[in-house]
C-alpha cells in the first residue's frame, strides 16, 4: 500500500545530513510549523491531503524546505483541549515511516527523508499525509474526520506560522495563576522513549513539558482521551523536600518508567538530580563553572554559545534520558513560571541567553530587573568576557544580591 514500510520499529531512527533526500524545516528556516485544529465535522473533508506548493519530487536531492502542516481533526467527543495532545502525535506517527525523521514540535520542526526510502519511491507528501491519515484514525478511534495540508510555498509558511503562534501562546497562557501546590495530579510523558528509553516527562503547572508542546492541561487532556497512551497522571504524593521540589508519587513513577534508572527527581533545579532530557528540548540551560550560574542556548541559535559550544554539541551532552548535573533540557516557556530553577536561584542565575530568546521572554526578564542583567551573544563572545560583562552591570548573582 505505502512505498516504504510503516510501523514503531522505525521509531529512534535519525537520518544523518548525509544521507537526506530533502530536509523540512530545522534551523535553517524561520517559519516552519505543524498545527492541529478540532474543527466542525462540515468544514473537514475526510481523507483528504493536499499539497500547496512545491512536492519532495519537485526538489534537487539535499534540498532544505521550510513546511508548515496543518491538520483539521473533527469528531462528536472531540474538545479543543486535545488539539495539543493530537499535535504531538504528528512526531510519533511521522516517526513510524522507515526513513522518515521528525524532530520537535509546534514551529520548531524538523524532518528529513532519507535518499533509501526515496528511492523505494516515497516522493510525495502527499503519502506522508495518507500514512498519518491512516495512523491517527486507526490509533485514535475519536476522530471521525480527517484532513491534511502540507505548504511548502514560503511565503504561505510564513502567514500559517504566524496565525499559529498566536494559538501556542493561547493555549501556554492558559495556565497562568495555577500552582503546583493546588493542585493533586501532575501528567507525565513518555512518548520519547524510543529515543531516551529512561526519559520520562513530568509535566506540572509550573512546569511545562521540556519540548514545549504539553502543558498540565494537555497532559490532562490526553490522559482523559486514551489512559492506555504515552501521557499519565502522576499523584503527587507527599512533598519530601519543599526546596527542592521532590514529590514521593513523582519519584515513584519515575522510577516505574524509567525502569529504575532514576528515582528521584528535583522537579526545578539543574543541579541535583535533576529531570531528565530526551532530545526534543526547545532550549538547553547549562551551568557554567567560570561564573557559577547558567546560560541558556536554544535550537535555533546556529552560533556558538558562550562556553564556546554549539547547540548540538550541548545537545548531545544534555539528551538521552540520563540525569546530567548542569544540563537541564527545557521549553523557553518555563522561564515564565514562577518556581523556573527555584532550587538553584532562578532567573537572577541566568547570565547568558541568545538575543531572540531574550526578546521572547523580555516581559518576564524585565519584571525580574535582568533584562540588562544578561549578557547575549552581541554583548559577549566568551567566559573572559562575560565575567568582565557581569562585573559592569552588578548581575545580582555576582554581587551576591540573588
Ligand atoms: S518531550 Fe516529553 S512531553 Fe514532549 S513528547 Fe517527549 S516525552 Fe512527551
Amino acid at each position: 500500500m505505502f512505498s516504504v514500510d510503516v510501523g514503531p520499529q522505525y521509531e529512534g531512527e535519525t537520518v544523518r545530513k548525509e544521507d537526506f533526500q530533502i530536509e523540512f524545516g530545522g534551523p535553517k528556516h524561520k517559519f516552519k510549523a505543524e498545527w492541529v485544529t478540532v474543527t466542525p465535522a462540515d468544514e473537514v473533508e475526510d481523507e483528504k491531503v493536499e499539497i500547496i506548493g512545491k512536492d519532495i519530487k519537485d526538489f534537487e536531492e539535499g534540498a532544505s524546505v521550510p513546511i508548515f502542516i496543518k491538520i483539521a481533526v473533527a469528531g462528536e467527543q472531540l474538545e479543543k483541549d486535545m488539539e495539543p495532545v493530537f499535535e504531538r502525535r504528528v512526531h510519533m506517527y511521522i516517526n513510524y515511516i522507515e526513513g522518515f525523521w521528525h524532530m520537535a514540535q509546534r514551529d520548531e520542526i524538523w524532518m528529513r527523508l532519507h535518499k533509501d526510502s526515496f528511492k523505494k519511491g516515497l516522493n510525495s507528501l502527499e503519502e506522508i499525509g495518507k500514512v498519518l491519515v491512516m495512523l491517527y484514525k486507526n490509533e485514535l478511534s475519536i476522530i471521525e474526520k480527517i484532513q491534511i495540508t502540507f505548504i511548502t510555498d514560503p511565503e504561505k509558511v510564513e502567514k500559517e506560522v504566524l496565525e499559529a503562534r498566536k494559538v501556542y501562546k493561547e493555549r501556554d497562557d492558559r495556565l497562568k495563576g495555577i500552582t503546583e501546590e493546588e493542585v493533586d495530579e501532575f501528567y507525565g510523558c513518555s512518548l520519547c522513549q524510543s529515543f531516551a528509553p529512561t526519559h520520562v516527562c513530568v509535566v506540572t503547572p509550573e512546569r511545562v513539558s521540556l519540548c514545549g508542546a504539553i502543558n498540565w492541561f494537555d497532559g490532562r487532556a490526553a490522559y482523559k482521551m486514551d489512559p492506555e497512551g504515552p501521557q499519565f497522571a502522576v499523584q503527587k504524593g507527599d512533598l519530601l523536600d519543599a526546596e527542592k521540589f521532590i514529590y514521593s508519587g513523582v519519584n515513584a513513577i519515575v522510577a516505574e518508567k524509567s525502569l529504575g534508572a532514576n528515582s528521584v527527581f528535583c522537579l526545578h533545579s539543574a543541579l541535583e538530580t535533576p529531570h531528565t532530557s530526551c532530545g526534543c528540548f526547545q532550549a538547553i540551560c547549562f551551568y557554567i563553572p567560570e561564573v557559577d550560574a547558567f546560560g541558556i542556548v536554544h535550537r535555533d541559535f546556529l552560533g556558538e554559545a558562550v562556553n564556546g559550544q554549539k547547540f548540538s554539541g550541548i545537545a548531545g551532552e544534555a539528551s538521552g534520558g540520563r540525569q546530567n548535573e548542569g544540563m537541564l533540557g527545557m521549553a523557553i516557556s518555563y522561564m515564565r513560571s514562577k518556581k523556573f530553577l527555584k532550587t538553584d536561584g532562578g532567573l537572577k542565575r541566568i547570565v547568558w541567553l541568545p538575543k531572540s530568546v531574550k526578546e521572547q521572554v523580555k516581559d518576564v526578564l524585565e519584571e525580574a530587573g535582568m533584562l540588562d542583567k544578561i549578557a547575549t551573544e552581541e554583548d559577549v563572545k566568551n567566559v573572559d568576557e562575560l565575567t568582565e560583562f557581569l562585573n559592569r552591570v552588578g548581575h545580582p548573582w555576582v554581587t551576591g544580591q540573588a
